[in-house]
């Protein structure tokens, strides 16, 4: 994982007001250290060359307006744009944000709570945890690909963390499906997100299986196994 923290004048006016929003997060391109900014071309972003910007979606783990301060958590992977950015950038560099999108909402009636992702999600989960009630009883489960990658969360007085190590050639996302197979009961609230074949088949669960209601449950794909993002 790396952490960038970002800065600029630009980042005045940002507000961003719900846990687990998102921004989108413009690159260098590829071949290049000099941002580009791309043109709309009817249906997406593109360089002058013609091809597709370099855009990626991040969670604003933290915005300190004051300093005009942005933090993202961006995982490093094998073989990705904003992977390779972040884990090579350095003071100085430039990049663009937009945004924020919307993020979750939580149910205030719900007394408890389980939150489920992959290394991803960690942002979300990180700042879940800093705004429930300190009543809610909540369970984390977070896969990780590298125990490095165990980050110590926010603390909440009744919040249980249970950390699963995907085992080298498994599925990614295959903890996660595993541990809401065996879930004996759905707590009131749920908010997960991971890779999204396994986010699938936890949707399948859930809500084909199991028959909860839709609106109790937010399910995402943050990103897809052999697919760039858009
Ligand atoms: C709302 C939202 C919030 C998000 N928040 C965060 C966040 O806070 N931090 C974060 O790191 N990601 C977050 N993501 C996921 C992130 O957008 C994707 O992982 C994105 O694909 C990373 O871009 P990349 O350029 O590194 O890889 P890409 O160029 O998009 O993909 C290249 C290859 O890498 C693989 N790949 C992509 N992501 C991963 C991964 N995490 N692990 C292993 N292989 C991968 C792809 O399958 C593809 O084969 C979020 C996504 C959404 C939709």
């Amino acid at each position: 994982m790396a952490r960038i923290v970002l800065s600029g004048d630009e980042l005045e006016g940002l507000e961003i007001d719900e846990p687990a929003a998102s921004v989108r997060l413009l690159l260098p391109p590829p071949d290049g250290d000099r941002l580009v900014i791309p043109a709309w071309s009817g249906n997406q972003f593109v360089l002058p060359d013609g091809d597709r910007a370099p855009i990626r979606t991040f969670t604003p783990r933290r915005l300190d307006p004051s300093e005009r301060e942005l933090t993202l958590d961006i995982v490093v992977h094998e073989g990705g744009a904003a992977s390779d950015w972040a884990s090579s950038a350095a003071e100085g560099d430039e990049v663009a944000i937009s945004g924020p999108g919307r993020g979750y909402e939580i149910d205030p009636t719900a007394s408890d709570y389980l939150l489920v992702g992959d290394e991803t999600a960690l942002a979300a989960i990180a700042q879940l945890l800093e705004v429930f009630a300190p009543t809610t009883q909540v369970t984390v489960h977070v896969e990780i690909a590298d125990p490095s990658a165990r980050l110590e969360l926010p603390p909440h007085p009744a919040t249980t963390v249970a950390w699963h190590e995907l085992g080298e050639g498994s599925a990614p996302g295959s903890t996660l499906v595993d541990v809401i197979a065996g879930l004996e009961e759905v707590p009131a609230g749920v908010w997960i997100a991971g890779e999204a074949a396994s986010v699938q088949k936890i949707r399948k669960n859930l809500f084909d299986e199991r028959g909860l209601a839709r609106a109790r449950a937010t399910v995402r794909g943050y990103w897809k196994l052999g697919r760039a993002a858009t």
